[in-house]
């Protein structure tokens, strides 16, 4: 079985507690590995390193990081099969999911390599006509990355990469639930021979390593993903102690189908942005918003659609949907299908954790579909993470939007019409960072800026050029003969 190490100096190592903490498949329960239960001091230690390599790491060319970036992209595309089985194992996302989860690492690897010879500031005219005004951009420093278990590979790479090709060096504590894969895609930088030190992996509990993070001293940013809760009480250390950071958090994603949408492409976006990964993406779509004289139409075609969706274990052929990632995350949903019930939703489709035969030794929660939601019940405001909707009815336009608006979220948006008036009132008028027309909430492209607005983000942005923005600081720079 394997025991996986953290990474500090260029070297894998036990964690100085000596406690180890063991990984089960949320499929059948099963023990897949075991990972370090470090401690403060292990994270110390990580900084330690990141901190004496930061130098040499920032005084290469950017090209020079990224024939780094190169190989690792090279290593982990010539192990997608592996790691995307590790995945699927460790949080039960399908195997096609999690193979192109990974091609989409090896893509952003490949993106932020080219980076690295792209431009880096601006020439400003100076009011002085005899000087030279123009900005370059400086490193952060080390910088601490936090990550959560629904995307074990894209959101580590998706802040490594840019991490450390602006110029800083890393310390990464990836989510508990999926630190085997988090430890393989470690395993690509180290293979790829990146100097000691620029890369830094201690696993552990969030309470303890991922605090420890936040609060050191020497780590210049914090850029985290995963729940609101644990975002807000990260981005409180950091700013008390005057570091950068950038958190990104949850969403309440919504769906308009407007009266003149077409149906069969509103009801497969539902389906697929709702339901893949056992909807936990953070740009899920939990909820529809149906025009009155189209929802009983929309909704037949709905539950038929539901019909073709095949539950079970994620490495199997055919399979479209796998277990919720723990019992935890299961709970939790099965507690929000409850207070559903109880707020007087009604339950159309599912809302039963399945127990027959193999599917009863693992997380598996029926897709869910709760009809005649009204805006003020929970399951309408208040993530849930998991295979549940909730479906709302409008007669004018500007009540779904002021519906989609109704919560505290604003990650990603989408909207079903055909009206070009209609879909560009949306794009203006809908609170989120992501607006899709036509296209499920979900869909993420790694070339052009991600995040959300209101609680959804501290209101940065990841991803494309974006990036740079959180892991450099721009200095304008004067200069006169
Ligand atoms: P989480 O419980 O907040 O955990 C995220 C990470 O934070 C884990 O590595 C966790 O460690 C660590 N952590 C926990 N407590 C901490 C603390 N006190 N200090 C520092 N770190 C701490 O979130 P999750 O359940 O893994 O992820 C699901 C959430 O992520 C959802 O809300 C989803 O919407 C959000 N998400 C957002 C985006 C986006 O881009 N906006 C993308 C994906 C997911 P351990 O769990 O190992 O203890």
């Amino acid at each position: 079985m394997t025991t996986c190490l953290n990474y500090i100096q260029g070297q894998w190592k036990e964690s100085q507690t000596g406690d180890v903490k063991e990984i089960y498949n949320p499929t059948n329960g099963t023990v897949l590995g075991k990972v370090q239960q470090s401690s403060k001091e292990d994270v110390d230690e990580a900084v330690a390193a990141a901190s004496e390599a930061k130098r040499a790491w920032r005084k290469l060319s950017g090209a020079a990081r990224g024939q780094y970036l190169f190989k690792a992209a090279d290593i982990l595309e010539s192990r997608i099969d592996d790691i995307a089985k590790t995945m699927t194992e460790e949080m039960g996302k399908t195997l096609p999911e999690a193979k192109g989860e990974t091609a989409r690492g090896v893509a952003i690897l490949r993106y932020y390599a080219g980076e690295g010879m792209r431009k880096t500031g601006d020439v400003i005219p100076a009011t002085d006509s005899e000087a030279l005004m123009y900005t370059t951009r400086t490193p952060l420093g080390t910088v601490g990355i936090i990550t959560p278990w629904n995307f074990p590979v894209a959101i580590p790479i998706w802040k490594m990469a840019p991490a450390l090709i602006y110029g800083n060096t890393v310390v990464i504590k990836p989510a508990t639930e999926t630190a085997i894969t988090g430890t393989k895609v470690v395993e690509c930088f180290y293979e790829a021979g990146i100097p000691e030190g620029v890369i830094n992996m201690v696993t552990g509990a969030g309470s303890v390593v991922g605090e420890r993070i936040v609060e050191h001293p020497s780590i210049a940013g914090i850029t985290f993903t995963g729940s609101d809760k644990t975002g807000k009480r990260i981005g409180q250390t950091a700013l008390t102690r005057g570091a950068k950071y950038q958190l990104e958090m949850g969403g309440k994603n919504p769906t308009i189908v407007a009266s003149d949408a077409d149906l069969d492409k509103a009801v497969a976006g539902t389906v697929s942005g709702a339901f893949k990964s056992t909807g936990q993406k953070c740009t899920a779509t939990s909820r529809v918003i149906v025009h009155q004289d189209i929802k009983d139409q929309f909704v037949d075609k709905l539950l038929s659609a539901m019909e073709e969706i095949k539950i079970g274990d994620g490495l199997q052929e055919g399979i479209w949907m796998g277990p919720c990632a723990s019992e935890g995350q299961m709970n939790t949903v099965l507690d929000y299908i409850d207070i559903g019930k109880k707020e007087g939703a009604k339950l159309i489709h599912g809302g039963n954790r399945l127990s027959d035969g193999a599917l009863g030794q693992g997380y598996f929660v029926e897709p869910t579909i709760f009809d005649e939601v009204t805006s003020n019940m929970k399951i309408a405001q208040e993530e849930i993470f998991g295979p549940v909707i909730a479906i709302m009815t409008f007669c004018e336009i500007e009540e779904a939007f002021e519906l989609a608006n109704d919560t505290d979220y604003g990650l990603s948006a989408s909207i079903y019409t055909e009206k070009i008036g209609g879909m560009l009132k949306f794009v203006e008028d809908v609170d989120a960072g992501l607006v899709r027309i036509n296209a499920e909430t979900a869909g993420v492209e790694l070339q052009a800026p991600f995040g959300g607005m209101k609680q959804s983000s501290s209101h940065s942005r990841e991803q494309g050029e974006a990036a740079k923005e959180f892991f450099t600081s721009i200095k304008t720079v004067f200069v006169k003969g």
